[in-house]
């Protein structure tokens, strides 16, 4: 996978995608390289470096030796987690400290993963300079990323950002990085299995944007995620280098169509409306990837009934008023704004029966091409000990069913859980596979 061979180009869906990304170092000894990149990147001689405790020790020490030998000057930004947490959280207090120790020139350098690379990605913006980020572990998405998700309040922002210019990921450091980590960045990716299908069933009933040259790239990283994973458990190199490559590139595939449509679906919906939860009731709730690991196990399962379903069973009920009531009662004081957006979406999603009917034997294709995939979710999940992970046994129930029934309403975007709402089935087959699942969390 080469971005220059993307960005610039006129693409096959009729677009010219432009990637801002200049490089992307995959390699055992990157670090070794990051000094030679960063001067073949920028004229600035003057690096500021975020970090936290852990990612200095994983690799941050290391990088800040390396760049110090190259003549660079180093402004170490060490961020703090706040007392009680055992990981940094994305807040504005994290932000101020880095954005206070910036000047107007240099370059802004992170070295870290998630919340690390969020808010540095977000203060360099604002600081209106270039930065690059050193991975420390494959965890999520976010790397190639134009958006960065800020905590404000206990509620989740997203925020526009400038990609970085350089995604450095030393396979020495990835292969070393927790367990818990490893298992974030294989749920996130997991989860693409659904939102491919999400995307393609936007594309079948409402002729959405597709981009085949995204689509195929996420498929592809799928495709070499089920055929190594015993690699990834083991931690060998090569199935590291798959993990971080597949969440790399899954970013560049949003940043490639404009939106997270390739790379966000039930599965993430559901992920979302338990962050919502643990904002208005304080309550800590599994790290990203691993919330959208555990509701592939429920997306996957629609996709697999549905593709068992008649559709001349369904009978669509667009019952506006039922919509409000379940926004207001699962939505407390975040209702008014999904309301808004029910407003905005309702008409653009009104479907008839013959719309589906239309539709069913593209739609039952699609799913039928993922049909393996589909079915390896669980045995995945299982090889990777999601059921035993005791956050996970003790996910919320009541949440879990909230999330399976509401969750599609936090965005304006259809997917297998709207269309299931629409047909009166979302509580029924959501109790179902949430017994399944129980099942599986229960052993
Ligand atoms: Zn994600
Ligand atoms: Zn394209």
């Amino acid at each position: 996978m080469d971005i220059q061979k993307i960005s610039g180009k006129k693409c096959s869906c009729g677009r010219v995608h432009q990637i801002p990304i200049k490089e992307v170092i995959i390699e055992e000894n990157a670090l070794d390289q990051a000094a030679e990149l960063l001067k073949k990147t920028t004229n600035q001689r003057k690096i500021y470096l975020t970090l936290d405790q852990n990612t200095k020790k994983a690799a941050g020490a290391e990088l800040k030796e390396k760049l110090l030998k190259a003549d660079f000057e180093v402004v170490e930004i060490l961020l703090k987690e706040r007392k009680g947490d055992d990981h940094l959280v994305p807040e504005p207090e994290a932000l101020y400290k880095i954005i206070e120790n910036i000047e107007h020139d240099g370059y802004v350098l992170a070295c870290g993963s998630g919340s690390i690379n969020d808010l540095t990605a977000y203060a360099a913006h604002k600081m209106q300079l270039p930065y690059s980020i050193v991975a420390t572990a494959p965890s999520m998405d976010g790397y190639a990323s134009s958006v960065s998700s800020i905590t404000v309040d206990g509620v989740k922002q997203t925020y526009n950002t400038t990609p970085p210019e350089l995604i450095i990921a030393d396979l020495n450091t990835l292969k070393a990085a927790p367990w818990k980590m490893i298992q974030s960045g294989l749920g996130d990716l997991l989860g693409k299995v659904s939102s491919l299908l999400e995307w393609k069933l936007g594309v079948a009933i409402f002729d959405e944007y597709f981009c085949q040259e995204a689509f195929e790239m996420v498929e592809s990283l799928l495709n070499d995620l089920f055929n190594n994973s015993e690699k990834i458990i083991a931690r060998e190199k090569e199935g590291i280098e798959i993990l971080t490559k597949g969440l790399i590139y899954s970013g560049v595939s949003m940043m490639m169509v404009g939106s997270s449509r390739p790379a966000s679906g039930t599965e993430h919906h559901i992920s979302h409306f338990f962050d919502m939860y643990a904002g208005i009731f304080q309550k800590s709730v599994p790290t990203h990837g691993i919330k959208v690991g555990t509701a592939s196990f429920i997306s996957s399962n629609f996709y697999l009934k549905l593709l068992e379903t008649d559709f001349n069973e369904f009978e669509l009920e667009h019952n506006r008023e039922g919509r409000e009531k379940e926004i207001r009662e699962a939505y407390l004081d975040k209702a008014d704004g999904i309301l808004e957006l029910l407003d905005q979406r309702w008409e653009h999603d009104l479907i008839t029966k013959e719309d589906l009917l239309n539709q069913e034997e593209q739609i039952k294709s699609n799913i039928r091409e993922f049909k393996d995939y589909l079915e390896s979710v669980e045995g995945i999940l299982d090889d990777f000990g999601f059921f035993e992970r005791k956050d996970v046994k003790n996910l919320n129930r009541d949440w879990l069913k909230k999330a399976v029934n509401h969750g599609f309403e936090l965005r304006f975007r259809y997917t297998i859980s709207t269309l299931l709402r629409q047909a009166g089935l979302l509580e029924k087959w959501g109790d179902h596979v949430l017994s399944k699942l129980d099942e599986k969390l229960s052993d």
